[in-house]
């Protein structure tokens, strides 16, 4: 799970530009710690958005929406996706899957 919260309170570097964070200054995202300008330029918007499409999608009511019944969701970083987006992998009972990705607009 992504603690947005979660603050470093060691010094260390950043696991994408690999520069030098003093202890407070980073994220920690997708098991990855990063700076702040790095951390930025993932798109938190986009992957708080994700975290939520997710928990949405599972709690969906399925005497509702009976095609979403035994549905799996996972997030692209989940899903082991090789891809800078961020989304959701949706596989229905059938064994059908789509992807849902997200894309700002604005
Ligand atoms: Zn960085």
């Amino acid at each position: 799970m992504i603690d947005w919260h979660e603050v470093n309170q060691t010094d260390g570097t950043c696991d994408e530009c690999g520069e030098t964070i003093v202890a407070g200054e980073c994220k920690r995202i997708d098991g990855e710690r990063l700076c702040l300008d790095c951390a930025e330029a993932r798109g938190t918007d986009a992957a708080e958005l994700e975290r939520w499409l997710q928990s949405v999608l599972e709690c969906v009511d399925e005497d509702e929406v009976p095609e979403l019944a035994e549905c799996s969701v996972r997030t692209f970083t989940e899903a082991g996706l090789l891809t800078r987006d961020r989304g959701v992998v949706v596989t229905l009972a059938d064994g059908s899957e789509f992807q849902l990705t997200i894309v700002r607009s604005n």
